[in-house]
């Protein structure tokens, strides 16, 4: 079954925005799968329909109708009674809500991140995913258009998609495609994530491109031990969660970070620098380093 909401995957890769009409889904068959999508939160409310499916034959036929003091009505001369009641809420309309649909994504991965909007209806960064101590940075674009801007601003970047293209000049590129129609379903009975083969497509997709894998920046994964080209750094809890965040950041492309903003996530007194953090630790103007204006890096 899925029927609806593999068709509305397939109309995005097309290109187009899929509007679903509630006469033309109660004709379809598809009412159930629209309750699990409204229940879901994925549809958002637009315009009213200004034609509709005919309920009083089976031909499907799509035309106008009349409002009268008694409601509304479609005159069809394919059926049996030509004059036939409509119920207002056939005129009802939504689209998907490309917002939810990126905060389900990440519901669904366990990315404890918002979604960022980065266009509206276009691109959404859903945040960091970590499979086997690789971090990818996770996007999701109704529109394969906005790959460039992807591959662009972030390394080990996975753009989730619709679903397949065809297309022979996506292979050069250093982003990974996920789509979603290979990991996510929606049925009358509710969303299935496979999280399995989620998994399984990143990690295929890696050994591909092993340059996914970043081997001169290795850390356990609580990042209290952290190799950087063969020299090995220890940290404890507070420095390790530190290098953490400096490292995501890189990962997403920021090469320097602001110093208070990376105190403010530690939960640290105010008068607490980076250089207490560090000190006594070989990692100081090593491997954290700064571009003298309160902002620090990684040396990597
Ligand atoms: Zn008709």
């Amino acid at each position: 079954m899925a029927r609806l909401w593999k068709q509305i995957l397939k109309i995005l890769d097309s290109g187009d925005e899929p509007v679903l009409n509630q006469g033309e889904m109660t004709f379809l068959g598809f009412d159930e799968e629209v309750a699990q999508l409204l229940k879901l939160g994925l549809l958002k409310e637009t315009l009213p329909a200004q034609s509709v499916y005919c309920p009083g034959c089976e031909n499907g036929c799509i035309m106008g109708f009349t409002r009268k003091p008694s409601g509304l009505y479609v005159y069809c001369d394919k059926g049996v009674t030509s004059r036939i009641a409509i119920k207002p809420d056939d005129l009802r309309q939504w689209k998907i809500d490309f917002f939810k649909l990126s905060q389900v994504i990440c519901t669904e991965l366990s990315i404890k991140e918002e979604p960022e909007c980065k266009v509206v209806n276009k691109l959404y960064r859903l945040g960091i995913y970590k499979v086997d101590k690789l971090f990818y940075n996770l996007y999701f674009s109704p529109n394969i258009k906005y790959l460039e801007e992807v591959k662009i601003n972030s390394k080990n970047s996975v753009l989730v998609i619709p679903a397949e293209i065809n297309s022979d000049n996506i292979n050069d590129s250093n982003t990974e495609l996920m789509p979603l129609n290979r990991v996510m379903d929606i049925t009358e009975n509710g969303l299935k994530f496979d999280l399995e083969i989620f998994n399984q497509l990143l990690l295929s997709s890696m050994q591909q491109k092993p340059v996914l894998s970043d081997s001169s920046f290795i850390h356990s994964d609580d990042f209290c031990t952290v190799t950087v080209n063969g020299e090995e750094f220890q940290f404890n809890t507070r420095q390790a969660r530190t290098v953490e965040i400096l490292y995501q950041n890189y990962l997403k492309g920021v090469k320097f970070c602001k110093q208070d903003a990376i105190l403010s996530e530690l939960d640290v007194p105010p008068s607490v620098r980076f250089v207490h953090i560090f000190r006594n630790n070989k990692a100081w103007k090593n491997l954290i380093i700064t571009n003298n204006e309160g902002f620090y890096g990684l040396n990597i």
